[in-house]
Formats: structure tokens, C-alpha cells, sequence
């Protein structure tokens, strides 16, 4: 099979040295540090903190925020290639690239020099750990417009109330991008801010860790906000502004999760080629049953088709254009192309697919939850079928 190198040239979308550059090291990285250790962190849950610090030291934390705030000042087609690389080798570590890059391309677009200064920079070195992102409620997700965790203004001060669900390294986070009600008499996308808590603040609570059925070590917790005091001073943006940065930040980072499904779904593919070749059956290598041949043609056309959907959908991010239907575009089909493909590849393992001791058992559950986080798949078409309808 070839590689990822001459797969993208095969796609006639043209790639920088430097986009190549960011994909590759990520590559190195990820088959160097993360690849080894992924089975074991999914039976355990062990968070990749250690990784994930030596990850910040590399920039991957804040690829998205320029150099000159102390960024990788990566483009999206580079981030893509880079969040594929490591969901290839590790998926928990992927997601946990992904939430930090949310929160960290927040604070590049919406923070003030001074609050960059204080969070961005030090963050952007690796100095914090990862970030966390936090929209989700127990009570509303796919509605975040419906949130309820209250900032209630008291001096100088936000006095924050609620809970958060869901939020992936929430315990490890140097610091938190939070979504609060500021105005308590507002419902819906009123009244919604967006305010940093910094790790350790009185009043933060962090909940239990979810066991999930995949991504397991990915640090999943809630927070939960107890008469939480937080400077007034860590708003980001205006008061009221929080929902339209959550919407802007989430669009472009869909881009990110369609790469995290391809490093999954490629990871599948060249485990059950690989089986395939070497399995035989009724005299035979399984390559030579005319379904195995259809299974992995059916399966190569859904990924090229999902890395021609995000790379087109990361280039138009990287003109300016928000390109919401198209990132949803590559989020759905990514996440959805991922999904047939894994579950092609366990059924082409046979009984070996069911087993912790193949690859593709644990990429089965990872993949499952793309299809969830960062709008699930309904939303992802309600958003697409928005912009036809132009609603
Ligand atoms: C492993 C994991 C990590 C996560 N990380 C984070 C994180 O770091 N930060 C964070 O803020 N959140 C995070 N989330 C939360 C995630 O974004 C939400 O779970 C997701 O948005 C769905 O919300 P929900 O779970 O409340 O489901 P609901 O919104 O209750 O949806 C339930 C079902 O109803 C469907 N549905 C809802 N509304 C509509 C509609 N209008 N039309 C059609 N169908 C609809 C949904 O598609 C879904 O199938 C994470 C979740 C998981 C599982």
C-alpha cells in the first residue's frame, strides 16, 4: 500500500513544503511517542500528560495562533495533516490536540494583548499543559444555547455557578475557556460570555472521570463551579459575545475532527490490508476473495473522498472564508467514511477484529464517538442544509 506521502500527491490538491513539514514531524512524533504506549493507555485510561507537555514544547498546542503571539502559526491544511498523524497513532492524544487548539485559537482571535500575555503565551510554550473547552452542560449539548452555568457579576469579580459535562482534559487543563450565562434574565444565545478560569481557582471542582467506551484516555470529566471567583478581568470579548465565539471557534476546528477520523480510518485500513494478505482461508490469502478486493475499494474511495472534502474545507479556512457548510461537509463524511471503513476492517479480521489484541478492536471504539463530539452528525447537516436553504 503506499504511504500518506504519495497518497496526498494522489489527490491533486497541492501541498506546501512547510504543510508537508508539520504533517511529517507530527508523524514522527506520534510514531515515536504515541503509537507504542496507545493500547496500554486505552486499558488504563492514563492520560498522555507527559506527551501532551512535550507536545506544547513543540507548538502543537497552539498551531493555529500566530508566531508572533508565540504559535506554531500553522495554516488549517497543516493542522489537518498533523491531527491525522497523531489520531493515526493515538486517538485520546488527538482529541485532546483538538480541544487545546480550540481554546487556544479563541484566545488568539478574541483575548486582549494584555490577557495574551498572561495565558497565550505562556500556554502557546507548553508552560500550562493542555486547555480545556468547555460548552457542554449534563443538561444541553447539541442546544449549547441553552446553557445554565451562571457568572453573576459581584465587584470586580464573576461569581460562576453550574456544571459542565463532557469536557475532554479537563483535569489536566492549565487553564479553561468557559461558556457562562452572564445575564440570568437572558435565554438562548443571549447573554452568554466567554471567561477563562485558570487551574486551581476556589470554587473549581473537577468531577468524575467518564469510563468510556473509547478515546479512553482522553481525561473526559465535568467541572463544576461552586461559588467560583474569577477576576472580571478574564472575560473574553464582550459580555454577550461568548456564543458567537463558541459557533466561529467550533466551525473551524471541525476541520481538525475530520483529521482525527482519517488518522483512525487510515490506521484501520492498513491493518485489515495487512491481515488480508497474510490470512488464508479455503486455500487462499483473504486478497484474493473477490469481497476483500471490493471492501478495500469501497474503503479507499470513502478516505480519498474524505481527505478531498477536508483538505478543500481546511483551504478555504486558510482564505478567509468561514466555510461552514464545507467544514461540516468534512466533518460528517470524514466521520461517517471512518466509520464504514473500521467496521469493514474488524469484519475482515473475523473473530481476530473482536479481540484487544488487534489494533482495529480499539480503533472500532474509538472511531465511534467522531460521529458525537463537535456537533454530531444531525447537527452537521442541519448546518449544511442551512446555508442551501440560507436560513
Ligand atoms: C468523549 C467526548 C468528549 C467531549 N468533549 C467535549 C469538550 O471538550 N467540550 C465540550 O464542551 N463538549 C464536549 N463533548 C460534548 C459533545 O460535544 C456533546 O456530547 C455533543 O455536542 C452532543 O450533545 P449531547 O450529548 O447533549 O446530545 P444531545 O444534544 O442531547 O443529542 C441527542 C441526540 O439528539 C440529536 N439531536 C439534537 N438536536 C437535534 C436537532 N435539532 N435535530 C436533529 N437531531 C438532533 C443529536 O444529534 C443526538 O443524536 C464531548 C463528548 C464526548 C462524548
Amino acid at each position: 500500500m503506499i504511504g500518506i506521502a504519495q497518497r496526498l500527491d494522489r489527490l491533486g490538491i497541492p501541498l506546501t513544503e512547510e504543510q508537508r513539514m508539520v504533517g511529517e514531524s507530527a508523524r514522527e512524533f506520534a510514531t515515536r511517542r504515541l503509537a507504542p504506549g496507545a493500547a496500554e493507555r486505552d486499558r488504563t485510561m492514563k492520560f498522555p500528560l507527559e506527551q501532551i507537555k512535550e507536545l506544547g514544547a513543540l507548538g502543537l498546542l497552539a498551531m493555529k495562533v500566530p508566531i508572533a503571539e508565540g504559535g506554531a502559526g500553522t495554516d488549517n491544511v497543516g493542522y489537518v495533516l498533523a491531527m491525522q498523524a497523531v489520531a493515526e497513532a493515538c486517538a485520546s492524544t488527538a482529541v485532546v490536540l483538538a480541544s487545546s487548539n480550540l481554546s487556544s485559537k479563541i484566545l488568539s482571535e478574541h483575548a486582549s494583548p494584555a490577557q495574551k500575555e498572561r495565558w497565550l503565551r505562556p500556554y502557546a510554550e507548553g508552560k500550562l499543559g493542555p486547555a480545556s473547552f468547555a460548552l457542554s452542560e449534563p443538561g444541553c449539548g447539541s442546544d449549547a444555547a441553552a446553557l445554565t452555568t451562571t457568572a453573576r457579576r459581584d465587584g470586580d469579580a464573576f461569581i460562576l455557578d453550574g456544571s459542565k459535562m463532557w469536557i475532554t482534559a479537563g483535569a489536566h487543563a492549565g487553564i479553561h475557556v468557559v461558556f457562562v450565562r452572564t445575564d440570568p434574565g437572558t435565554q438562548g444565545p443571549e447573554g452568554i460570555s466567554c471567561i477563562v478560569v485558570e487551574r486551581g481557582t476556589p470554587g473549581l471542582v473537577i468531577g468524575k472521570e467518564e469510563d468510556k467506551m473509547g478515546q479512553r484516555a482522553s481525561g473526559t470529566v465535568g467541572l463544576h463551579f461552586e461559588g467560583c471567583r474569577v477576576p472580571a478581568e478574564n472575560l473574553i470579548g464582550r459580555q454577550g459575545g461568548g456564543y458567537a465565539i463558541a459557533l466561529s471557534a467550533l466551525g473551524a476546528g471541525r476541520v481538525g475532527i475530520a483529521g482525527l477520523c482519517l488518522g483512525l480510518a487510515e490506521a484501520a485500513l492498513a491493518a485489515g490490508l495487512a491481515y488480508a494478505e497474510q490470512r488464508r482461508a479455503f486455500g487462499k490469502t483473504l486478497t484474493e476473495f473477490q469481497n476483500t478486493r471490493f471492501v478495500l475499494a469501497d474503503s479507499r474511495m470513502d478516505l480519498d473522498a474524505a481527505w478531498l472534502l477536508t483538505l478543500r474545507a481546511a483551504s478555504l479556512l486558510d482564505t478567509g472564508d468561514r466555510a461552514p457548510a464545507e467544514s461540516s461537509m468534512a466533518k460528517l463524511f470524514a466521520s461517517e467514511a471512518c466509520a464504514r471503513v473500521v467496521d469493514r476492517m474488524v469484519q475482515l479480521h473475523g473473530g481476530y477484529g473482536y479481540s484487544r489484541d488487534y489494533p482495529v478492536e480499539r480503533i472500532y471504539r474509538d472511531a465511534r464517538v467522531t460521529r458525537i463530539y463537535e456537533g454530531t452528525s444531525e447537527v452537521q447537516r442541519l448546518v449544511i442544509s442551512r446555508q442551501m436553504l440560507r436560513e
